[in-house]
């Protein structure tokens, strides 16, 4: 892949391509975007009215060059336009630099989704001059026009990605700017800060007050909160974007697989009354108030292997400590009918310490009130336990909210909240040089000192917005984005 032109306001070339998913569909769009983006159109489809800027016109899609080769002609000529058949017909729409999506001309082509008829455009696009473009190039055209920031690019991306409505909200409201607006206030502060201590400097020796040190960790006070709670609001920021593996764990037959399928309300998982019948690792993504969940099923023993059940037994419960290596959250599953033994000691041995859940299931078929619970709870190795019963449903409704409550560690959804590890460390590289400010300033240490680090948060909170990003990170985040977009 060649690197696209990052410098903002000079891309000369016209841009071509199909923006619409690869194969057949109700439509399909081709998108044009450069200065010669309307003259190229013009040559592509034959509108019913003039284009007009924002305004979709019906249109006959031609195949030009075809008409023109018969006679002879040039393809650009009138005579071929006017004779070229119909292959299709198209809603076309024209928007005027700067008043579109890249801030130059764009023209979208929404035909009839038949990859024939999406590539003939395409090809002969780029025969009458565009360039195919490259992955996100459209996105990152508008980011060098200023007209996104590059967490609005990111949004972007995450928004086409999005796999849960919870996701996609997210995903818009950044779009919207939700992140960047939160981090402007800690931006302004902290440029009137060095604006301050820059003015102090250089009319020194003009008489002007220097800034008292109380006046200055003030300020310091002032920013950091803001920047700290947008870096609190990674810990759900984050989950909702990335989602989270929960390992559901135990010893074969005691319902790990009835309760997986429980969770994601469907039959995945084969369920039998022999033990172990669940083979491999089976995984299934179910949405838990909006946060993309994982959920891993381990394995008991392989059918046919009944009489190496010793075996099988063991290689389940392997197979159980392999799942909870990748997990963020795991679900501890005991039978409530049976005593815990020394691999039920074991496993939770390996979850201490770790973000889990003890299901006591098969309630149903206790006979006193909750007795297991209530005889076994010290063993729990102090993990909140509920009971369950994969059976009739009982307190699985209880086990989601549970579920729910360990992965968003009590974090609340708020707008405008960090997505990715790259906003992350830019938010926390400036509050570590804030940090570093006011330990500088405490100590009396000269301003120009205290300036160098003041600069390196400026620094990082411009890295968020993408205003001193560097030209590799910025290529790498657009090529995420996918052709056409
Ligand atoms: P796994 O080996 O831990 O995955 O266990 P399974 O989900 O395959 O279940 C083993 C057996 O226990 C099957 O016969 C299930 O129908 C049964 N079972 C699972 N959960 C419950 C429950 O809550 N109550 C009762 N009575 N039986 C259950």
């Amino acid at each position: 892949m060649t690197a696209p032109n990052l410098e903002a306001g000079t891309a000369t070339d016209t841009i071509a391509a199909i923006s619409t998913p690869p194969g057949r569909g109700g439509i399909g769009i081709v998108r044009l975007s450069g200065p010669q983006a309307a003259s190229i159109a013009a040559l592509l489809v034959r509108p019913h009215q003039p284009l007009e800027h924002a305004h979709a016109r019906l249109a006959d899609v031609i195949d030009i060059r075809e008409a023109a080769g018969a006679m002879e002609e040039a393809p650009d000529s009138e005579g071929a336009r006017a004779r070229s058949t119909s292959i299709d017909e198209a809603l076309v729409t024209f928007f005027a630099a700067p008043n579109s999506y890249t801030s130059e001309d764009l023209v979208e082509i929404a035909a009839h989704g038949s990859p024939v008829v999406l590539e003939l455009l395409l090809r002969r696009a780029l025969e009458l001059g565009a360039r195919l473009a490259e992955p996100g190039e459209f996105t990152q055209r508008a980011f060098l026009a200023g007209r996104l920031d590059l967490t609005q690019a990111e949004a972007v991306r995450d928004l086409i990605d999005a796999q849960t409505l919870t996701q996609a909200r997210q995903a818009a409201s950044q779009m919207g700017g939700a992140l960047s607006r939160r981090a402007v206030p800690a931006k302004q502060s902290l440029v009137e800060l060095i604006a301050l201590l820059e003015a102090g400097i250089d009319f020194a020796e003009d008489d002007i007050d220097v800034t008292p040190q109380t006046e200055i960790a003030r300020r310091i006070d002032r920013i950091t909160p803001t920047l700290a709670g947008l870096e609190a609001s990674f810990a759900r920021g984050r989950i909702v974007h990335d989602g989270l593996t929960l390992a559901i764990v135990g010893r074969p037959n005691v319902g790990k697989s009835s309760l997986f399928n429980r969770l994601v309300e469907r039959d995945r998982a084969i369920v039998t009354a022999s033990p172990g019948t669940t083979r491999d690792l089976v995984t299934e993504r179910i949405s838990l108030d909006g946060i993309p969940i994982e959920l891993v099923d381990t394995a008991g023993f392989r059918e046919g292997a009944r009489d190496l059940l010793e075996e099988a037994e063991q290689l389940g419960i392997r197979r159980s400590h392999e799942a909870l290596a990748d997990a963020a959250l795991v679900l501890v599953v005991l039978d409530a009918t049976q005593p815990l033994n020394d691999e039920d000691q074991r496993l939770f041995a390996a979850v201490e310490g770790r973000p889990a859940i003890v299901a006591l299931n098969k309630s149903d078929l206790l006979t006193g009130e909750s007795e297991f619970a209530s005889a076994s709870q010290p063993a729990l190795a102090g993990l909140a336990s509920l009971a369950t019963s994969a059976l009739t449903g009982e307190g699985i409704a209880a086990l989601r909210e549970r579920i729910l409550a360990l992965a968003t560690g009590g974090a609340a959804a708020e707008p405008g909240m960090l997505t990715n590890l790259r906003q992350h460390q830019a938010v926390t590289t400036a509050l570590s040089a804030l940090a570093d400010a006011a330990k500088a300033n405490a100590s009396g240490i000269p301003h120009e000192m205290i300036l160098i680090d003041l600069y390196r948060g400026l620094w990082a909170l411009d890295s968020l917005t993408g205003q001193t990003t560097s030209d590799d990170i910025l290529n790498l985040i657009f090529s995420t984005l996918c052709i056409g977009k």
